[in-house]
Parts: structure tokens; C-alpha cells; sequence
């Protein structure tokens, strides 16, 4: 059916009539958070070609709908690459330096919530090869109820937060019930593209003449990293964009023109690549608690691993269970639909590999348009880690609001 998730994790359920009655609350205080993939496409619905952006617009639109704040997801996905990035370093040091021989290698992206279905249903014994990094969303759920409520003097229990995601999957992921860090749940509602278009609708609001205006404080500036989420290969480059830089200390664009990380685009459907680390640099502040030196990695060619549909996922599985080449990468990054979020279960239909190769190119070209592109030059990221998480990246705190755990299924535990 076309309104069920390509992966099979959840039909969609409309919840627009809930979100207009908290809208209608005056005691409530509802924000909302907008994911990259569904301003790459809303556009089709109002007759725009696949592609065409109206991030800006879109915003305008969100707030004469009646949300107090709009945040852009990308911000969280720049927190979400320095925990994720953050755990990789931490699992090659431990098996590198053979501090760990039991280190959990290949590294397996976990912001996919329709992918961390299927691991937790077919392979739940490889379900210590996951991050423990909670995806954007959930990130930037559980960052509004305890930084932004508290920046802004607003008890959490009267924020309501809402996520536009392009995916169905995206409802489960925040009714997970280890998904409540901030005390509450982190994460209220989470629509899909086609219910925001419907509350437009109904509002009688026509998104391409809306005048544009940017993002809310504190969280108005994200980076070129985050937008790339949206496509297959996105978090890798995101990633790579920001371990290479704290590792070797050099830009990442004295390796790759523009920051662009060329090896892990495309569309086919399972990807490797290899990246040398011919030197290192000093240990930057952000990780000096946890690394005195980047020695140990010296000389190693990192090899990484791209899937997208869950076909092709299937067969990286088969072939790290059977040790195969996947078996000795160190990350491999994991979505559930093709092309990555930008073929969602909750975006414009129809689609087609033409209209996905449309969405990413405007999805990269918003990239290319950011002056910051890498996720720890984020200076309202850093900024959190100085006032909020004062330990920094995978610490203590760090993990028990931005990190979780997984839980094996079978068929009956749904
Ligand atoms: Fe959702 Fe993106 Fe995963 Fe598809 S690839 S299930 S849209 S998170």
C-alpha cells in the first residue's frame, strides 16, 4: 500500500487532529522540528518540480499555522555526528590499540529507525555493532525539553514537540518507551510531509507565496552536514567530514576539493570505500578527554560501507554474519529506503530513482551553499557542549540524554 513505510515498519497514522488541539492549548508551548528530505520534496505537492526548495517558505507557513518555534533537524544531526563520530574513534582506539579485543567492529550507523527495526527483528545478535548515538530527531526531542526549556524558562511539561519527518517510521521511533531522557516524552508527535501539507491545507495556506524567514535560537544555525543526511551516503560523508578533521588536524578540503566527499555519493545500492589515514594531528580539545594521542591511527586505511533499501541491507548483513569484506569495514552507514530519507515512506508520491536523483541534488546543493559544512565547527554545537554537557562528547551525561539501547524482537514482541 503506498501509505505504509517501504519498510514495513508502521502504516502511517494521520495525528494532525492531535497536534491542532495542542495548537489550540494557550498553556502549551509547541514547537516543532523540520527534517532536510521533506523540504527537498514538499514542493511537488503544490505542483513545484521534485527538488525545488522552500525551506524558508515552509517556515513562514509553520508559524502562521500556529507553532511558537521552528527548529531545523539538521542542527541535531551535527550533535548526533560528534556523539556517533565520536563512538567510532572510541571502538578503533579499543581495538587498534588492542585495549579491547572484543570491540565491536564494523561500526553500524543507527539514525535509521525503520533499519533499527529489521537489525532488532532479523539480526538481533548483531545488535552490539550499532551505535548507541539516538538518531536527530530523538536527539534534538530530548535537547528541547532539558537545554531549550530551560534557556528559555519554560517548564518541559508544557512543551509540546513536534517532528516533520519523511518517514512513518519516525511515529515508533518516539513512542519508544526509552525514548524519554528529558523526564517526559522527548519527542510528542512526529508528521509526516503529507499531514504538515494537509495542515496547510486546512489553514488555506499556498507555500510558495509565503515570504521566507529563517530558523529559531537557539538552535538557528546547522551546517552543510546536517542537510546531507536526507541522501544515502550523507551521514558517512557527514561523519568522515568531521573524524578526519579532528584526527589529522588539517582540512578536510586539503584531501577532498570542497569538502566533498565524492566516494561515499551515489545510488547504487551497497557502497565501500577506502580512506587512508596518512597523518595525524594533535588531539583537539573537544576529545581530550578521552584521547591523549591519535598515534594509533596513523597509517590505517579506513574502510567504510554504504547500504540503502532493505534488500541491499540484507545482503551486508549476510556478508558480515558469513565474514565478508563488509566484515572488515569500520562504519557502514545503513538506511531503509532507497536512496535514503529522501525516498521516505511519508514523502510526495509518486517516486521514481529520476525524482530521488532530483530531491538529492537540491539536498547537495543547499550543502554547498552553507559557509559552515562540517558539524563540529557548529558553534551553537559547541556551544552546548560548554554549557550543557561540560564533558563532553560521549561522556556521562552526554549518554543519558543523547545515546539509548536496543531491544531484540521477534515476530510476536512487535
Ligand atoms: Fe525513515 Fe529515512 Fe529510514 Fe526511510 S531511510 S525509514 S525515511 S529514517
Amino acid at each position: 500500500c503506498i501509505n505504509h513505510c517501504p519498510t514495513g515498519a508502521l502504516s502511517e497514522v494521520d495525528q494532525t487532529d492531535e497536534v491542532w488541539t495542542m495548537l489550540d492549548d494557550p498553556t502549551k508551548h509547541v514547537v516543532i522540528q523540520t527534517a532536510p528530505a521533506p523540504r527537498a520534496s514538499i514542493g511537488e505537492y503544490f505542483g513545484l518540480e521534485p527538488g525545488t526548495p522552500l525551506t524558508f517558505e515552509m517556515n513562514t507557513a509553520i508559524r502562521r499555522i500556529g507553532f511558537d518555534a521552528v527548529f531545523d533537524t539538521n542542527f541535531s544531526a551535527d550533535l548526533t555526528i560528534i556523539e556517533e563520530g565520536t563512538e567510532l574513534l572510541q571502538r578503533l582506539h579499543q581495538s587498534l590499540t588492542g585495549e579491547s579485543p572484543a570491540t565491536q567492529l564494523p561500526q553500524l550507523s543507527s539514525c535509521c529507525p525503520g533499519w533499527i527495526k529489521y537489525i532488532e527483528y532479523f539480526y538481533p545478535e548483531m545488535l552490539p555493532l550499532l551505535s548507541t548515538a539516538k538518531s536527530p530527531q530523538q536527539m534534538f526531542g530530548a535537547m528541547i525539553k532539558t537545554y531549550y526549556a530551560e534557556k528559555r524558562g519554560i517548564d518541559p511539561k508544557n512543551i509540546v514537540s513536534v517532528a516533520l519527518m519523511p518517514c512513518t517510521a519516525k511515529k515508533f521511533e518516539c513512542s519508544r518507551p526509552e525514548m524519554t531522557a528529558s523526564g517526559f516524552q522527548d519527542v510528542d508527535f512526529a508528521i509526516t510531509t503529507r499531514e504538515l501539507v494537509k495542515m496547510m491545507r486546512e489553514s488555506g495556506i499556498d507555500l510558495p507565496k509565503m515570504p521566507k524567514s529563517g530558523f529559531d535560537e537557539p538552535f538557528g544555525d546547522p551546517t552543510g552536514s546536517g542537510v546531507i543526511f536526507g541522501a544515502t551516503g550523507g551521514v558517512m560523508e557527514a561523519a568522515l567530514r568531521t573524524v578526519l578533521e579532528l584526527v589529522t588536524g588539517k582540512k578536510v578540503e586539503s584531501f577532498f576539493e570542497n569538502a566533498d566527499i565524492i566516494p561515499v555519493r551515489g545510488f547504487e545500492g551497497i557502497r565501500l570505500a577506502e580512506l587512508p589515514v596518512t597523518e595525524v594531528g594533535p588531539v583537539p580539545e573537544l576529545l581530550s578527554h578521552l584521547f591523549t594521542d591519535f598515534e594509533w591511527l596513523k597509517g590505517v586505511t579506513l574502510r567504510v560501507g554504504i547500504a540503502h533499501g532493505t534488500a541491499n541491507i540484507h545482503k551486508v548483513m549476510e556478508d558480515i554474519k558469513n565474514g565478508g569484506i563488509f566484515s572488515t569495514c569500520h562504519f557502514i552507514e545503513m538506511m531503509a529506503c532507497p536512496g535514503g530519507c529522501l525516498g521516505g515512506g511519508g514523502q510526495p508520491i509518486p517516486t521514481s530513482p529520476e525524482i530521488r536523483a532530483k530531491r538529492a541534488k537540491a539536498i547537495y546543493s543547499e550543502d554547498a551553499h552553507y559557509v559552515v559544512r562540517k558539524s563540529h565547527e557548529n558553534p551553537q554545537v559547541l556551544q552546548i557542549y560548554r554549557e550543557f554537557l561540560p564533558e563532553g562528547p560521549c561522556s556521562h551525561k552526554a549518554h543519558a540524554l543523547l545515546h539509548t539501547h536496543y531491544t531484540p524482537r521477534d515476530g510476536s514482541s512487535g
